[in-house]
């Protein structure tokens, strides 16, 4: 069987409605052009598991519905999997213990640093470098292991010897189109396969004692069969996550053929005043409320908009 998937999609980050910006919408909106093109529907991998405490107040069932619902809007009908479901834990859980027994992940005792709120837990080594290089896109900041502070919660780090589960993840070639993406590919390979990855959790509240990445980087064998066919389709922003994904796809079932297409990379140029900061709600009723004006839409299906808004 063909299939066509997106990487596990986080429907929202917990702020308010849809508050992920409508840019977020073009994967799948790609996603669905490519599964056209090849005659099969789209295959949607919702990461609830991930989500951020929800301050609307909405489950993030109620979430995933919403966004789904978006989709729907825009003519995309997917077949939607969420790593919440209960078939998902039981997937994963066989995953885990299948993995244990082939020596796949195994026990380390590593001196780590971590934070109070438990975004940040990485060996000592690493920590240094992020605050050698200064590196931007942490949570980790400050001059030294010493000072150092997690972003999300303020806290000072805190260090000890802990028994940490690793994962070493085989090198594989990936097929990628455009193929100007191979190096970039080849290096990201090198990184996730050079050393094990950790994967235990134990510094944070939730529940989950595994990074959340981890547990949804075998959803393509939750979903392939042996022989399918499955096509990822990522932003460049994400290449990292997708080697991921087909690296362990491959160790797990190497009969199944996965190729990776890169869509271009969606940027809003409007000196970042209205349209850069959109969310996907905005986005919506933005254009609603812009056609309403112009061609006088009238009040009852203006009506309508609103309440199927608000009961997906
Ligand atoms: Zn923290």
């Amino acid at each position: 069987m063909l299939r066509v998937v997106t990487l596990p999609i986080t429907p929202a980050d917990g702020n308010g409605e849809f508050d992920r910006s409508f840019v977020t919408l073009f994967t799948p909106f790609v996603a669905d052009i490519v599964a056209k093109d090849l005659m099969v529907k789209p295959t949607i991998m919702l990461n609830i598991v991930g989500m951020k405490s929800d301050v609307s107040g909405k489950s993030s069932e109620s979430q995933m519905r919403e966004y789904l619902g978006c989709l729907n809007r825009l003519g995309i009908a997917a077949d939607a999997f969420n790593d919440a479901h209960d078939d998902y834990e039981s997937y994963f859980g066989n995953l885990v213990t299948k993995l244990l027994k082939e020596r796949k992940i195994i026990s380390e005792a590593k001196q780590m640093v971590w934070c109070k709120c438990g975004r940040i837990e990485m060996p000592v080594e690493v920590a240094n470098s992020i605050l050698y290089t200064a590196r931007h896109k942490t949570l980790l900041t400050g001059e030294d292991l010493a000072s150092a502070v997690c972003k999300k919660c303020g806290s000072k780090l805190e260090t000890s010897v802990d028994e940490v589960q690793l994962f070493r993840l085989q090198p594989a070639r990936i097929n990628v189109f455009p193929p100007i993406y191979r190096e970039e590919l080849q290096a990201i390979i090198k990184r996730l396969t050079d050393n094990g990855l950790i994967i235990s959790r134990l510094h944070r509240a939730a529940h989950c004692c595994f990074d959340i990445d981890f547990r949804w980087s075998g959803f393509v064998n939750y979903i392939a069969k042996s022989n399918d066919e499955v096509v990822i389709v990522s932003s460049p922003t994400t290449l990292n996550q997708a080697a991921r994904v087909i690296l362990f796809t491959k160790m797990i079932e190497p009969s199944i053929n996965i190729r990776l297409i890169v869509h271009p990379l969606l940027r809003v140029q409007d000196g970042g005043v209205v349209l850069s900061k959109m969310s996907i709600s905005e986005f919506f009723y933005g254009i609603r409320n812009s056609l309403r004006s112009a061609y006088a839409v009238s009040n009852r299906s203006t009506m309508g908009f609103v309440r199927k808004h608000h009961s997906f």
